[in-house]
């Protein structure tokens, strides 16, 4: 199996979320797996400054960008030893801190840059053909299933080449203004709600949903939410249109990177068997927080995104109720500055009980999964969400809302059974979020309970290779059927 996987962001590579870990651990599974996988990114200044080995490849390609052409050097580069990537370089649009946009906001011309990117991707894959498929991931990559069909005569190459698009965040669908409609240098007939339209702009998400020959999402959950009016951000009847070519693959953990066993990221390494590093992580990081270095304190952390998915108002909202518990609170983050300020205030009012760095850090990220107690994440909506499953490997038990990939992967914690492997609650508010904390942290003084509860959450294997299995059946399944969808 020959799979070209195109992705704006690519772990290790460069990464501001789940999207890069989910994009480069499946690419290493598929290769697991025995598939040939070559990875497709953008050379962004942090891959051109820190990725090594980097080499030319002799290949340049020319993109029509609204009657200009755009040159891109195409680089090679490899992950670990079997996992070879393209990079395309064009320094005018990737040699820039962020990878789509600064502290105050995406690039003006974000349109542009991955209109190139999907253009030279064509160009890239047709060059190198043969591919059996391209699988893109998100909306930066939409059009390449698009124009791959529409403009077929330019891409002869990779006609029977099946194109595959995963969606991991239906929020986020790539709107432009009607303005930019020439970059995408698609006819005007494909400017209408049948197509690329969406109540008078351009959705470069819905083209991807569209065009591909089938679309994936990464949890059950999410694939049956986002048919709906309530989750599905005004694509829902696109969706539903192509109901019989949609499915859901959750997302994997990478256990090289994930693992308390082996993470070189924290103070003492640890296993199910023997709990005693974990201790030492812990005191670690009530240290780094400036927390009072309590052991039999509950703490409870948080990486995220500060954007409104993550469910960070009803955090606010509960915040005074939490500080009466027993607890301590760490929080890891960056994004809203709404969110950065609400936060930033914390400390300072209950400086004995919250710690908070604003910033995107994953060595401590890391330090968080293994020195904390419990996870915490409150999100409104959630594709998949890595942490929680991170957080179960690390002995951290996740304390989630029922949605998404948190209501797929975390069964709620039954006194009488003993059964599941964290806590779930399902209405979005201050009270319910803090009704599951105080489940927890009671809970949590139980310390025989707490620990069976630990041990079961720490054998919870949501390793990579079912899920790439899943997408290698589906590669198969759309070979075999042939023909445009
Ligand atoms: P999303 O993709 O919506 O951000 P996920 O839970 O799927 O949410 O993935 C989040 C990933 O990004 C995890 O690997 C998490 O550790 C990481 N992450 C998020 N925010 C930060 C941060 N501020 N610093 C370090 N890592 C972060």
């Amino acid at each position: 199996m020959k799979v070209l996987m195109v992705s704006p962001e690519i772990a290790p590579l460069a990464k501001t979320g789940g999207l890069a870990d989910a994009v480069g651990a499946l690419a290493r599974a598929l290769v697991d797996l025995g598939s040939e996988v070559t990875l497709v990114m953008p050379a962004y200044r942090t891959v051109l400054e820190n990725v090594s080995p980097l080499q030319e490849t002799g290949i340049e390609v020319e993109v029509p960008i609204a009657g200009r052409s755009v040159r891109g050097v195409i680089l090679r580069t490899r992950v670990g030893e079997r996992l070879p990537a393209f990079l395309i370089r064009a320094d005018s649009y990737f040699l820039r801190d962020g990878l789509y946009g600064n502290p105050q906001g995406d690039y003006a011309d974000n349109a542009e840059r991955f209109v190139f990117f999907c253009k030279a991707t064509l160009e890239l894959a047709r060059r190198t053909a043969p591919w059996d498929v391209l699988h893109c991931h998100d909306w930066q990559t939409a059009l390449v299933p698009v124009l791959r069909k529409v403009h077929g005569q330019l891409y002869s190459e990779i006609q029977e080449t099946k194109a595959l698009f995963t969606v991991h965040n239906l929020a986020h669908q790539g709107n432009f203004p009607f303005s930019v409609w020439d970059l995408l240098g698609l006819e005007m007939q494909y400017f209408t709600p049948r197509y690329l339209e969406f109540y008078g702009n351009i959705n470069l998400l819905k083209g991807g949903i569209l065009f591909a020959d089938a679309m994936t999402t990464v949890s059950k959950k999410y694939a049956s939410e986002i048919r709906t009016p309530e989750w599905g951000c005004g694509l829902d009847g696109v969706i539903r249109d192509r109901e019989k070519d949609l499915y859901g693959i959750l997302n994997g953990v990478d256990y090289q990177e994930w693992n308390p066993e082996t993470d070189p990221d924290i103070k003492k390494k640890y296993q199910a068997k023997n709990l005693i590093g974990k201790k030492f992580c812990k005191k670690d990081l009530q240290e780094i927080y400036g927390l009072p270095d309590k052991a039999s304190i509950p703490l409870v952390g948080v990486v995220s995104r500060l954007v409104d998915q993550k469910g960070l108002d009803i955090l606010n909202e509960a915040v005074e109720d939490l500080m009466h518990l027993d607890l301590q609170l760490v929080i890891l983050g960056a994004g809203d500055q709404r969110y950065q300020a609400l936060l930033d205030g914390l400390p300072g009012r209950y400086p004995e009980k919250v710690g908070v760095r604003i910033g995107f850090d994953n060595a401590l990220a890391h330090k968080i999964e293994a020195g904390a107690d419990i996870f915490l994440m409150p999100s409104k909506f959630e594709p998949c969400g890595l942490n929680q499953m991170y957080s179960l490997k690390y002995g951290t038990i996740p304390v989630v809302r029922a949605t998404g990939g948190l209501d797929d992967t975390i069964e709620d914690y039954n006194p009488l059974s003993a059964s599941g492997n964290g806590f779930k609650f399902s209405g979005y508010s201050g009270p319910t979020l803090l009704e599951a904390v105080k489940r927890a942290i009671t809970l949590y003084v139980n310390k025989p309970a707490w620990r069976r509860l630990m041990a079961g959450a720490m054998a919870c294997d949501f390793s990579w290779e079912k899920s790439a299995n899943e997408y290698l059946a589906l590669y198969q399944k759309l070979i075999e059927r042939g023909g445009p969808h």
